[in-house]
């Protein structure tokens, strides 16, 4: 919940340029408000279009809720599900995730599914049960896990300052593919997209991304600043 249309107009205009040659896929996510204004300001770029949630009924008595097709109708090819600030203030649960999911990909949009531990979580040396929870009951009858992309974003590590180091973040993404390729097939975990997310910064991206296992950023705070695009060309 950051910036207006005027904020973030002025922010993509200027990333524009900066992020036109990049070898990986760019999207910035927005308050759904937002959408039909960025959509305008991102045309003709590389700059795609997200959503930071969805909806799991196609309408309906759901007050204040947005549909998948909403979405569609603006051109959003992304929809952030299960974020950890909408698990932790909002009831998220993995239950709702898994439907949110579901209804993404029906409509064609990427659905960007975040898992992660709670720093307890991590301590009392829970992590990978928690995350095979996460993705087990998330991820639930969904056909092509290909066309979902997984964001693990440690709780403690988003919006905190607090990195993961390239270590743990290895590690622990690691433990997500080859989760995934038991729960659906190792060609699949192959495929799959896995990003990192938590603190990435234009200083630290270049170690993350050098991971085997690590597909790509989900950046919050240095995502509203010009520092974004030195993270979008960090192999530059
Ligand atoms: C986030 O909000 O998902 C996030 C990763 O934030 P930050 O990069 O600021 O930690």
């Amino acid at each position: 919940m950051n910036m207006t249309a005027e904020s973030g107009k002025k922010l993509i205009k200027e990333l524009i340029p900066l992020v036109k040659n990049a070898s990986c896929d760019v999207a910035l996510c927005v308050p759904a408000i937002l959408i039909p204004e960025m959509t305008k300001a991102a045309a003709g770029s590389n700059i795609k279009i997200g959503a930071e949630n969805v909806h799991w009924a196609a309408n309906g008595a759901f007050t204040g809720e947005i549909s998948a097709d909403m979405l569609k109708e603006y051109g959003v090819e992304y929809a952030i599900i299960g974020h950890s600030e909408r698990r932790q203030y909002f009831g998220e649960t993995d239950e709702t995730v898994n439907k949110r999911t579901l209804a993404a990909l029906n409509a064609g949009i990427t659905p960007i599914v975040c898992v992660g531990e709670t720093l307890s979580e991590r301590e009392n040396g829970t992590t990978e049960k928690v995350l095979l929870k996460q993705l087990t009951d998330g991820l639930k009858n969904v056909e092509d896990i290909t066309k979902v992309v997984i964001a693990y974003e440690p709780v403690w590590a988003i919006g905190t300052g607090k990195t993961a180091t390239d270590g743990q973040a290895q590690e622990t993404i690691a433990f997500i593919r080859k989760t995934i390729g038991q729960l659906f097939c190792p060609k699949c975990a192959e495929q799959i997209i896995i990003q990192y997310g938590g603190s990435m910064n234009a200083g630290n991206c270049k170690g993350l991304m050098a991971q085997p296992d690590i597909d790509g950023g989900l950046i919050g705070g240095a995502s509203l600043k010009l520092d974004f695009a030195a993270i979008v060309g960090f192999d530059k």
